[in-house]
């Protein structure tokens, strides 16, 4: 028998959270964000489910040619644009869109030949500080890029650094539409947060009636884990966790007071306890950091993490469960047997870290079902 550990995605909650996605932006076509092989999901497995999205938006060029090997027609967006050059040769041939975000992607472009112009995403930096052209730089980017035959359409684009938290997203807004006022084309603003939390009604009468725009670009919300968590959680946006990550009790221990587990004597029984040894660690991508109390489910029912997580293994309070015992379901987090659900941002966040980094850290070694 294989060892028990089984990471499982849930397309019927794939398919609920586009159609969130959609109900929150009914005029704007939703890109689904499939990077990081779909935030650790697996593209392959999450393709059908989430084919009725209008594109799918990626940054590795090998992730954007298995999306054409699955006989994907549609948009595909290169949310980083190419890396050099010959990426060019690519996105003609598999008629890739892409993001430019500096001059050099534009020297690149004007140096391609091509049969077929590109469509290209032209980005603002309007912040955030990481990639795109200033307020300052970007007309004459947009001068350049339009005069270039090889540029077909060209979308305005830009990305807010604090959707998610107090600082908001009004100030990127600001800076956009003043940049970008009296240009044509196409515009694409959120991500997730921004698109759940700051919808086009709440912000109508503010001049930025056209935010979620003509593109909304969905990634952590399809997942079902909330981008905002603890503020809101996933259930307080209407998600459905895609992935659940199980595994089964393979040992047992009883503790009398005063007794330790794991590596570090971590944690210190003050009473006679039960604790289960579960069949995962970090080296599944479980978080090495998820300290005592960090929650767990064993058959279906709440209980915590007691002792140091370790490279293969993590030991669980049986308090709250009597009736586990060998092989009884662990879910880590997800969905268990019995429907009930641990969301990924209570692990993540007892841990220091976010549902994001904790979904695209299961370790190649940890089996999908189907
Ligand atoms: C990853 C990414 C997104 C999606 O962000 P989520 O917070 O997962 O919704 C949107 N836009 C860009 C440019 C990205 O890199």
């Amino acid at each position: 028998m294989p060892r028990p550990i089984l990471a499982t995605v849930h397309p019927e909650a794939l398919r609920h959270n586009l159609q969130r996605a959609r109900d929150c932006a009914p005029d704007a076509r939703v890109w689904a964000v499939v990077k990081a092989n779909a935030y650790g999901h697996g593209i392959e497995r999450c393709f059908d489910a989430l084919r009725s999205a209008d594109g799918f938006a990626l940054l590795d060029l090998a992730e954007a040619e298995r999306l054409r090997a699955l006989d994907w027609r549609g948009p595909i967006q290169l949310l980083e644009g190419v890396f050099e050059p010959r990426d060019l040769e690519l996105c003609s041939r598999l008629h890739l869109w892409h993001t430019v975000h500096c001059n050099e992607q534009i020297d690149w472009l004007a140096a391609h030949k091509t049969q077929v112009p590109h469509r290209v995403f032209l980005k603002l930096n309007s912040g955030m500080n990481r990639l795109g052209f200033t307020p300052a730089a970007f007309r004459s980017a947009w001068a350049r890029l339009n005069a270039l035959p090889q540029v077909d359409e060209i979308t305005l684009m830009t990305h807010f650094s604090d959707a998610d938290g107090p600082r908001g997203i009004a100030h990127q807004v600001a800076a956009f539409e003043a940049a970008t006022a009296d240009l044509p084309g196409e515009r694409t603003l959120c991500n997730s947060a921004a698109l759940l939390r700051h919808p086009r009604d709440a912000l109508r009468g503010e001049g930025v009636q056209n935010l979620a725009a003509d593109w909304v670009r969905e990634g952590i919300a399809l997942y079902g884990s909330a981008p905002d968590f603890p503020a809101r959680s996933a259930a307080d946006w209407g998600l459905q966790p895609a992935m659940t990550l199980a595994s089964r009790l393979i040992g047992l221990q009883s503790l009398q007071a005063g007794d330790t587990v794991g590596y570090g004597s971590a944690f210190t029984a003050d009473g006679p306890m039960r604790i289960g040894v579960v069949a995962c660690g970090y080296a599944d991508g479980y978080p090495r950091h998820a300290p005592n109390g960090t929650p767990v489910l064993v058959d279906g029912v709440r209980t915590r993490v007691v002792g140091r997580v370790s490279m293969d293994m993590v030991t669980v309070d049986l308090g709250p469960v009597p009736a586990a015992g060998m092989g009884s379901e662990v879910v880590l987090w997800g969905r268990a047997a019995s429907g009930a659900v641990l969301p990924i941002d209570e692990v993540a966040s007892a841990a220091g870290t976010i549902g994001y980094e904790l979904m695209c850290a299961v370790a190649a070694r940890v089996p999908f079902s189907a």
